[in-house]
């Protein structure tokens, strides 16, 4: 007999696992979908070993995915040949939430209401645990390539699991065999048509054949080719295809809103396909998060941490394909090689110029994109030199003249006023707070439109640049207003300013002394009596207050 320890689940994966089973969330195939992904990326991650370790292949070079039904026994067993988990990786893999997404998911979940939880369930993929949504107990038998050590882990999905060795003969030559033990009332799983649809439905584009035993001892057939829909031309992909693809690939389970599929001819020859995701991943503002485009050579997976985009478009979820890569090329050469910082440059282009077709094409779609979305976006304001205009372009703005709808640039740019020598703009926290503001009452009187920015991230990209189509932009808490140029729409206001208020100034310099650094009278009012503005040099308020806020 062969000794078994007993672990306690990390506590986040007992909540994430109470969620799971205490779930309404109705749509439970999923599961499936999370095993063979898994499955997929653990053959590819032998693949990718085996280019410098040929070895571990031995005679079974083909990857391949099995389900094996047995409706007796009421259990589906998953099997893949593909890389394997140690016992480490068992422990490290099925006991803890590697996944940062995860965490932020589980905290939306637990602050959502019971229904609407289930449906974010639904929505983000939520890895092996979902097995327990369908399945009371779970063997895992797994044997990592090019070791003669085979390991069992199981579970009943209640707070703990068990590991312990198993007889290399009772393991699968390499890779995992997942046995699910399933629940009273998810008996279909072992319905050969009901598991065939289900795969044909979300994984028939997984890169590795999947076949199916319909009993123990009977043949297996092949129920999915394997065939990288990428390689395919885009008139034989249909969109439900590109769709089944993307969940796979992003791990999200919505709608694409954007696909961009090309092949790059040229210097440089590979193939993109990328997808901007129908709604935001939870782990979109984490720091630690890697981009999510994959780089493959050839079709075989290299890795997912390869730069193949800036940051501000890490939203963008696909891969890219190239021949024009040794399949032995390290993560570091990868980095330093030409043919990437040419990748890139054709990709972010492709990308703009898809948003900037879906901008024109269908606005409303595009605001969707923009609600996700813009404020990543708009970091490339200040990141990326190069295409600042295209993305100021493609920003769209709350402003003074806005009612519902967003604005962009050039319809400001339409209604600016005659003498108008900038685009203003207000930074703040909230939209109420903002549209409150003295500030703007000179602006308003002359019918000056006024940008009202309340994203974090605009106080930077505004201080950092720039211009478009040659006016500067200026916050209208900073410096001095040059508003006397432009003509009030009600002219009866815009008194000069009086001797009594040029003594009142005097009076509130020597009364503040070092408080501020001037007084000055202001066409910025016309109601209240006085406002705080910033020098014209220098962080704007909201800026300034964002700065004090993060200790600095
Ligand atoms: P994710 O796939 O997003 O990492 P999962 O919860 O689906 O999250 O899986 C957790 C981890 O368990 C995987 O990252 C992988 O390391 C390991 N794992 C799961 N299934 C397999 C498998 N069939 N073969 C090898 N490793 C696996
Ligand atoms: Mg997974």
């Amino acid at each position: 007999e062969m000794p078994v320890e007993k672990h306690v689940f990390e506590a986040d994966v007992a909540k994430l696992l109470h969620l799971m089973v205490h779930s309404v969330y109705s749509d439970k195939n999923v599961f499936l979908r999370e095993l063979i992904s898994n499955a997929a990326d653990a053959c590819e991650k032998l693949r990718y070993e085996a280019i410098v370790a040929p070895e571990l292949l031995g005679s079974d070079a083909a990857p391949r995915i099995v389900l094996t039904l047995d409706e007796e026994k009421r259990r589906l067993i998953v099997e893949d040949n593909g890389i394997g988990m140690s016992r480490d990786e068992l422990v490290e893999s099925l006991g803890t939430i590697a996944r940062s997404g995860t965490r932020a998911f589980m905290e939306r979940i637990e602050a959502a209401q019971g229904k609407e939880g289930a449906q974010l369930i639904g929505q983000f993929g939520v890895g092996f645990y979902s097995v327990f949504m369908v399945a009371d107990n779970v063997d895992v038998v797994s044997r990592r390539a090019g070791s003669d050590k085979a390991w069992h882990w199981a579970s009943d999905g209640k707070g703990s699991y068990t590991v312990s060795a198993v007889e290399p003969a009772d393991a699968p030559p390499r890779g995992t065999r997942i046995t699910l033990h399933l629940k009273d009332d998810a008996n279909i799983y072992t319905s050969r048509w009901t598991i065939e649809r289900i795969v044909k439905e979300q994984s028939g584009h997984v890169p590795v054949p999947i076949s199916i035993i319909e009993k123990p001892g009977a043949e297996a057939s092949q129920i999915a080719d394997g065939t990288a829909l990428w390689t395919k031309q885009k008139s034989e992909i249909s969109k439900e295809d590109y769709a089944d693809f993307y969940r796979g690939v992003a791990g999200q389970y919505d709608e694409p809103a954007l696909t961009v599929h090309f092949r790059a001819e040229g210097r440089h020859e590979y193939t993109a396909l990328a997808f901007v995701p129908g709604s935001k991943p939870f782990d979109l503002f984490d720091p630690d998060r890697k981009g999510r485009m994959k780089l493959y050579v050839k079709r075989v997976f290299i890795t997912d941490e390869a730069e193949l985009l800036p940051r501000y478009l890490r939203f963008v979820r696909g891969l890219v394909d190239t021949a024009d890569l040794p399949l032995n090329v390290s993560r570091e050469m990868i980095q330093e090689s030409p043919l990437l910082a040419n990748i890139r440059k054709g990709l972010t282009n492709r990308i703009l110029t898809s948003i900037e077709k879906l901008a024109e094409g269908d606005p409303e779609a595009f605001i969707k994109v923009w609600e996700n979305f813009g404020s990543v976006l708009k970091e490339g304001i200040y990141e990326d030199f190069e295409r600042r205009t295209q993305l100021l372009a493609l920003s769209r703005f709350r402003t003074t003249a806005s009612d519902e709808k967003k604005r962009a640039l050039s319809d400001y740019m339409k209604d600016m006023k005659e003498g108008q020598t900038a685009i203003y703009y207000l930074t703040g926290d909230n939209l109420a707070q903002l549209e409150a503001s003295p500030q703007l009452e000179g602006f308003r009187a002359r019918g000056i439109e006024v940008l009202l920015l309340t994203d974090p991230v605009d106080s930077f990209w505004v201080t950092s640049a720039p211009e478009f189509e040659g006016k500067p932009f200026k916050s209208i808490t900073q410096g001095a207003a040059d508003l006397a140029g432009i003509a009030k729409q009600d002219a009866a206001a815009g008194a000069e300013a009086s001797p009594s208020v040029a003594e009142f100034v005097t009076f509130a310099k020597a009364t503040l002394g070092e408080a501020v650094s001037d007084v000055r009278t202001s066409e910025r009012l016309t109601e209240s009596a006085v406002c705080l503005v910033a020098p014209e040099h220098g962080p704007d308020r909201q800026l300034e207050k964002m700065l004090q806020g993060a200790g600095r």
